[in-house]
């Protein structure tokens, strides 16, 4: 999926979503020079949707730029697309794949 370093980038979405949609045009990343800073988690590429009102278990995969940024930044995003849900929801309704650690701590 199309990343951006541009916080003002029209293409981008906030927040999480109440219904069904497609993601979004380009989702926003630490620059590469944040990203070659080094991570404070570990590189994970991946998160299953098992929290929050109706978990489907379904896992995500993200494309790296977004993986990095994550490990870069923790806190970096608020939100996060599950791919069987086709919503935007809150990272703390995620587990990283294999691990009982929550998406955004
Ligand atoms: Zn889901």
């Amino acid at each position: 999926m199309p990343t951006t370093e541009d916080p003002s980038d029209p293409r981008l979405t906030r927040g999480v979503d109440s219904m069904p949609t497609d993601q979004a045009a380009a989702y926003l990343v630490l620059s590469d020079e944040e990203r070659a800073k080094g991570f404070v988690r570990p590189l994970r590429r991946s998160y299953v949707h098992t929290r929050g009102e109706q978990p489907c278990q379904s896992v995500t995969t993200m494309t790296q730029a977004i993986a990095e940024t994550y490990a870069t930044d923790p806190h970096f995003y608020g939100a996060t697309y599950c791919v069987t849900c086709r919503m935007h929801l809150p990272v703390g309704e995620f587990v990283w794949d294999g691990t009982s650690e929550v998406v955004g701590s």
